[in-house]
């Protein structure tokens, strides 16, 4: 019997007592016993009629349990479909429905606002909670400690993956054993992770940076992680001494890097410092760098393909570049109105192929067939350009493009030259409604604590570097940008803000 993603992540660490999940309370599980619960939930799943194929939705805290629960699905084949904890009953109800789950899991204080949910769709309703407990935990408390392994090939589908929603409904995103495990290995690679390293968690488990950059990277190295449930400032410079490298989204070094207490003798010991999932400002990049001699390594992905870019491991990682295409993965850049390459250093469509891309949005044909071409390419929905040197830089996303007056404009060229602007700590630049030129330039900047931009001097400054028609028509000031939980600036809900300004 074979099942490749089981079998490299989990199985190869059957009966083994090395450390897999420290947690916050003090206490170490052992790869083994990560093993024996999520054997119990296996069978469980079993019992509960799912087979290879079906989807499993999940909403719960993150925990040990919650990742126990990934495995059993390996394990069983049963396709893992994990949802944002923040989801509204509303929202779990488009997920449930859409992807046609078999069970939902949810955390008890969930439980009665899913009921009618789960009822509605025909899922099965059970619960878990952060602790470990509920119902479905109650089910596999008599089951044993080993499952056997269902048979799976690569090609099978491993979970379903839904997009943060940034510029849209989100999509579930079909990834495939292959999909998961090939980028698994390049990154463990590419970064050098080892059994040695201790990974410090602090990210979402129900995103593909948490779950299967983060999680899949330290399952292959057979290394350990400090899994915290959330990122709380406090924790994380408490923790950080036990750990050799830490992912995060560019909010958690921001946050850091506001604490006296984060410095170099925190982060001595410390291998790889790694961002993503959002834009790391150049500026906090200098600054990390400043404070504790690390350079933060960025790298580039989505839900749908993993990750496609990093900067490199041992050669110069460049501030605000996503770095170099990984290994088995191609990127190009091309022009969106005929899909042809662009010559090098042009602004186009980022467009990759590779054994991490996904094998289609699940039941949206139509949208699988706008983005996903016929020889494998798939389009990012974001722009980027390659310098000489190869690396890779996001201008933004495709659909926050602003077209004034029939010209191309690209709202980070604008953003990175308010972000440099006195008084200034970041900004956001968005198109609006225009009657004249359909829409016009509109930038949102956040004041540094304290400070008071001159708005008036900011207009001027940029007027001479800027061409006129690029230029914003309107500043506003606020006191954050609106984010998700990945750290995504959300700027459809700058739009809507700001969409009635010159109408
Ligand atoms: P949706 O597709 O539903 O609108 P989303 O694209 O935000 O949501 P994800 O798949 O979670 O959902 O995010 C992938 C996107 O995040 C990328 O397409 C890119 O725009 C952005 N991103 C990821 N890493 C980086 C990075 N290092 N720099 C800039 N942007 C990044
Ligand atoms: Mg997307």
């Amino acid at each position: 019997m074979a099942n490749p993603l089981y079998d490299t992540l989990f199985g190869r660490h059957a009966g083994q007592d090395t450390p897999f999940l420290h947690l916050p309370d003090g206490t170490t599980l052992s790869h083994d016993a990560f093993l024996q619960t999520a054997a119990r939930y296996a069978h469980t799943l079993t019992d509960l009629g799912l087979v290879p194929g079906d989807r499993l939705a999940v909403q719960i805290e993150k925990s040990p349990e919650a990742l126990a629960v990934y495995a059993a699905c390996a394990q069983t084949g049963v396709v893992f479909l994990p949802l944002n904890t923040a989801y509204t009953a509303d929202e779990v109800a488009y997920f449930v429905d859409n992807s046609g789950a078999k069970l939902l899991l949810c955390d008890p204080s969930r439980q009665q606002a899913l009921v009618p949910i789960a009822k509605s769709c025909a899922a099965r309703l059970e619960t878990l909670d952060s602790d470990g407990a509920g119902t479905f935990a109650g089910l596999a408390t008599d089951h044993p400690t080993q499952f056997d392994t269902s048979d799976r090939g690569a090609d099978d589908l491993a979970a379903f993956l839904y997009t943060s929603g940034t510029t849209g409904r989100s999509k579930g995103a079909m990834l495939s054993q292959a999909n998961l495990l090939s980028n698994a290995e390049t990154l463990t690679d590419y970064w050098r992770f080892t059994a040695d390293d201790v990974l410090l968690h602090a990210l979402p488990i129900f995103h593909t940076h948490g779950l299967f950059v983060a999680t899949n990277v330290t399952l292959m190295a057979g290394g350990s992680m400090i899994f915290l449930p959330k990122f709380d400032l406090d924790e994380m410079i408490a923790q950080m001494p036990r750990a050799t490298a830490m992912m995060g989204v560019p909010t958690f070094y921001t946050r850091l890097l506001g604490d006296d207490r984060f410095d170099s003798g925190l982060t001595q010991h410390m291998r790889l410092f790694i961002s993503g999932s959002a834009p790391l400002l150049a500026e906090t990049h200098v600054e990390f760098e400043a404070r504790t001699g690390h350079r933060i390594l960025e790298r580039y992905g989505m839900t749908e393909t993993n990750m496609n870019t990093s900067n490199p491991y041992d050669g110069e990682r460049r501030a605000g570049t996503v770095g170099f295409a990984l290994p088995g993965v191609e990127l190009k850049i091309t022009d969106p109105a005929t899909g042809d390459s662009l010559p090098q250093g042009e602004i186009g469509q980022i467009e990759v192929r590779g054994p991490n891309v996904f094998q289609g949005y699940w039941q949206m044909p139509e949208k699988t067939a706008e983005e996903l071409r016929e020889d494998g390419f798939f389009i990012t929905g974001d722009l980027g350009q390659i310098d000489a040197d190869g690396y890779v830089s996001i201008v933004g996303r495709n659909k926050d493009l602003i077209i004034s007056g029939g010209y191309n404009i690209y709202p980070k060229e604008i953003e990175l030259l308010l972000d440099e602007q006195p008084g200034v700590q970041e900004s956001a630049v968005i198109g609006v409604p225009h009657p004249d030129f359909g829409e016009t330039v509109v930038g949102v900047l956040v004041p540094q604590s304290g400070k008071t931009p001159d708005l008036d001097a900011i207009a001027r400054d940029i007027g001479t570097s800027l061409a006129r028609f690029k230029q914003p028509r309107k500043l506003v000031v606020v006191p954050e940008l609106p984010r998700n939980t990945m750290g995504k600036v959300q700027k459809n809900l700058l739009r809507d803000d700001y969409g009635d300004l010159f109408t």
